[in-house]
């Protein structure tokens, strides 16, 4: 993951733009990717696919010459997207377009103007005090163009066609937790997978916020029905703890598996409904008219800043850890392998079950909660509680009551009911 991120942080990967795509390859180079095409100028819905953006050069100067600010210096000098320009700007005209962050004076903040024609740039707060002329050239080289807007999808084949989508997104130039950090933990998510016989599909997709979304699902809408959940992922490697957005539906067995790993592994946590903790693509995939319960993993402090380094040039591989990237991966897998694995048992036998006469008997010696709780699980047989219904209610790990109702599934004391 440390590789990943050290090989593509710096680069500009603008929604639709060559570092995009060249991100996009070096991810495809790790797993294997399909990737799908939407022309710049189409239409997605209620959307349009922007053109494809290139800056190549960009810098204000006073009127003697002196360089102020140049993009050479760090590509979130410039407002992503900005238009291009070539003119003698007065004072105020120029602070009019110059973004600053007060609250984090020493960084440059991340601007973006996708969807409406403008110029601007990004400086330190701290560095405001070198533009006391009256004058100054702003210069801008950008090209916009007819380009594709890219989606890589990976797919992990299971029994089911139907499938649960992990989503991420790689167009934040310059920046490693947002977002960066989900693609890295994706990836490594997908190559664990791999390995596993699994129930459902799983599909991994990296696309640019937002559009990405809404042209992948807009151009594949044959397959939203057959999309049982999303879980979004972003901002996970650096030092906050995890956090949850639930879906917009709130209850759904995505929410409890969720809730429930989150809380046996830290206790408390960050745990916020729908568009409360940090807002991403859910608001498509869980949006209105395809309600793909899609939930959001991140480590954000809740909005509006989520983090100290949150949308500046401070978001650099220094404030990402391997262990939380891990951690957060392992999250998931394990939110994962309860919904891949969870069954619903059914009761074959009558009475209580003879427990020692099965060897189904627990040594309290062993696991004093499972012996105890042994008659509880036996009570919950009905098949219509799950595997994860039952350690869910009972405050068990669900490893341990899965692996105790197999062994009545070998003993054919149950049933699996699909
Ligand atoms: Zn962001």
């Amino acid at each position: 993951m440390k590789k990943l991120i050290e090989d593509l942080w710096f680069g500009r990967r603008d929604l639709v733009s060559f570092g995009y795509d060249k991100a996009l390859d070096y991810v495809g180079k790790i797993i294997p990717l399909t990737v799908h095409t939407v022309p710049s100028g189409e239409k997605a819905w209620t959307w349009t696919i922007p053109d494809q953006w290139e800056v190549k050069s960009a810098y204000i100067e006073d009127m003697e010459g002196n360089r102020l600010l140049d993009l050479k210096d760090h590509p979130l000098h410039v407002v992503a997207y900005s238009d291009t320009i070539d003119k003698i700007v007065n004072r105020e005209e120029l602070l009019a377009h110059l973004h600053t962050k007060t609250t984090r004076p020493n960084a440059i903040p991340y601007e973006f103007k996708f969807y409406k024609r403008d110029w601007g740039f990004c400086i330190q707060h701290n560095k405001l005090n070198l533009f006391n002329k009256e004058k100054y050239r702003v210069f801008i080289d950008a090209s916009f163009k007819k380009g594709e807007l890219k989606i890589g999808e990976c797919v992990i084949p299971g029994a089911k066609k139907e499938s649960i989508a992990l989503i991420a997104h790689l167009d934040h130039p310059a920046m490693v937790n947002d977002d960066l950090s989900g693609v890295a933990v994706a990836v490594e998510i997908a190559k664990e997978l791999f390995k596993k016989k699994l129930e459902y599909t799983y599909r991994i997709i990296i696309l640019p916020e937002t559009i990405g979304s809404v042209a992948y699902l807009s151009s594949n809408e044959n397959i939203i029905p057959s999309i049982k959940y999303g879980i979004f992922l972003e901002m996970l490697g650096n030092s906050n703890s995890l956090a949850l957005q639930r879906s917009r539906q709130d209850t759904e067995k995505i929410d409890r598996v969720a809730q429930y790993v989150l809380k046996k592994r830290f206790g408390d946590f960050l745990n916020g409904s729908f568009r409360t903790v940090v807002r991403n693509d859910e608001m498509v995939w869980n949006g209105p008219g395809v309600d793909i319960p899609t939930i959001s993993v991140s480590r954000s402090a809740g909005e509006p800043n989520h983090y100290p380094e949150y949308h500046t040039s401070d978001d650099t591989p220094e404030i990402v850890s391997v262990e939380k990237l891990e951690e957060a991966r392992d999250v998931i897998l394990e939110m994962i392998s309860i919904i891949d694995n969870d069954y619903f048992p059914k009761r074959k036998f009558r009475g209580p079950v003879f427990l020692s006469g099965y060897d189904l008997w627990i040594d309290w010696r062993v696991n004093p909660e499972m012996n105890k709780k042994s008659e509880q699980i036996m009570l919950r047989l009905e098949g219509n509680k799950s595997v994860f219904d039952i350690a869910d209610e009972l405050d068990l790990s669900f490893l341990d009551v899965k692996n105790y109702l197999d062994k009545f599934l070998e003993k054919k004391l149950i049933e699996k009911i699909v």
